[in-house]
């Protein structure tokens, strides 16, 4: 097992076989010598900073039927909500005045945001705080559009691949969707210039070691600048109601190796994996994470984004949870910066 670890160091990739391997004889003590490893890698690209990313969850309408998402067009329970442009301009603003200088629109694929006004939306964030980066994490669209996005100043966007399994994917998905056409997408936004995050649930249901050797494998060879993964948790109202909730202690296991094969990856500790567990942040870091993703979206958004079952969000002043969150990562040697956090050597979209 060692060698293998030293292998994945070294080589930065492993074969299926091997991945399948490191994943099935995981224990205690071979995720300490991976967190160390990956620990030391993110030290080398980032020290000790953690970039903070304000999250604007600025429609739950969607026209998706994901089994497993809460926000899923057929769940007749979801309470439905979209902000205004005021409305997301007035959460850049508050979190502009707190130090967050990216700021994340994520939202189900929800028709009444048109490409057009999306772009007017991105221009408007854009020269207003045109020191800022703006994420877009809005799902499966043409090329052109995301080409439109881009020249209107977005500089990110994510789209987790969700799974590099082709069976897999068809078991988490209704027929209109198709591991094709994300993968389309995924490699569309990567030559239009965007920085790309891709990514997928640990232990979503129907997950094996071998279907995430295949995202490994996948990660390895995209080479995305970000990565988004957290563990699954069953959503109320949606076919995957009863199924089992993600591994924190997995979900850790592979922000490590993710870490190890892209050393310079902006890699978050997620939403999911704070609400699986009250120290899923720290620990998320200390596997090697250097990414936060805050919601700053108004209280009623925060309520009414049920993608899962008790999703953490913080209540109360911002400041207030900002500051929080700082003493916390003080507490475990890290610290929360003012900067756009772009992956290293990134040329920005200006
Ligand atoms: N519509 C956009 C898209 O498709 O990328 C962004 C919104 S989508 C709700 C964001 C991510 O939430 C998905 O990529 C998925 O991985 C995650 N998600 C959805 N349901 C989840 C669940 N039950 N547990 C954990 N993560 C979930």
């Amino acid at each position: 097992m060692i060698d293998l670890i030293d292998k994945l160091c070294r080589e930065k990739t492993l074969t299926a076989e091997e991945f399948v391997f490191l994943i099935e004889n995981r224990n205690d003590k071979y995720a300490e010598i991976l967190f160390e490893r990956a620990r030391k890698a993110r030290k080398e690209n980032y020290g000790t900073d953690i970039y903070i990313r304000g999250l604007i969850e600025f429609s739950n309408y969607c026209k998706n039927d994901c089994y497993y998402c809460g926000i899923r067009k057929s769940n007749p329970n979801a309470l439905r909500y979209r902000l205004s442009e005021e409305e997301i301009l007035s959460c850049c603003d508050k979190a502009y005045g707190l130090g967050f200088r990216t700021f994340v629109l994520q939202g189900g694929e929800d028709g009444h945001f048109t490409p057009e006004k999306m772009e007017a939306i991105i221009k408007k964030i854009k020269s207003a705080y045109p020191d800022s980066a703006l994420t877009l994490s809005f799902g499966e669209h043409p090329r052109d559009v995301y080409k439109s996005w881009y020249d209107a100043g977005a500089d990110r966007y994510l789209l987790r691949h969700e799974t590099a399994d082709e069976e897999h994917y068809k078991l988490l998905h209704p027929e209109s969707l198709s591991l094709a056409n994300r993968m389309r997408c995924l490699w569309d936004l990567k030559e239009i210039g965007y920085q790309v995050g891709c990514g997928f649930m640990v232990d979503s249901p129907y997950q094996t070691a071998e279907r995430i050797a295949k995202d490994l494998l996948f990660i390895a060879n995209f080479k995305p600048d970000m990565v988004g993964i957290g563990p699954f948790i069953p959503a109320c109202d949606t076919p995957f109601s009863d199924k089992l909730s993600g591994s924190v202690s997995l979900t850790l296991y592979l922000l490590a190796i993710i870490r190890i094969i892209l050393p310079d990856v902006l890699l978050p500790a997620t939403t999911a994996l704070a609400t699986r567990d009250s120290l899923g942040l720290e620990k998320g870091i200390l596997a090697g994470a250097n990414v936060i993703m805050p919601n700053i979206s108004p209280k009623e958004a925060k309520e009414k984004y049920a993608l899962y079952e008790g999703k953490r969000y913080t209540d109360g002043a911002a400041e207030d949870a900002l500051k929080n969150l700082s003493e916390r990562m003080e507490k475990i040697g890290y610290k929360i910066v003012t900067s756009r956090g772009d992956k290293k050597g990134r040329i920005y979209n200006v």
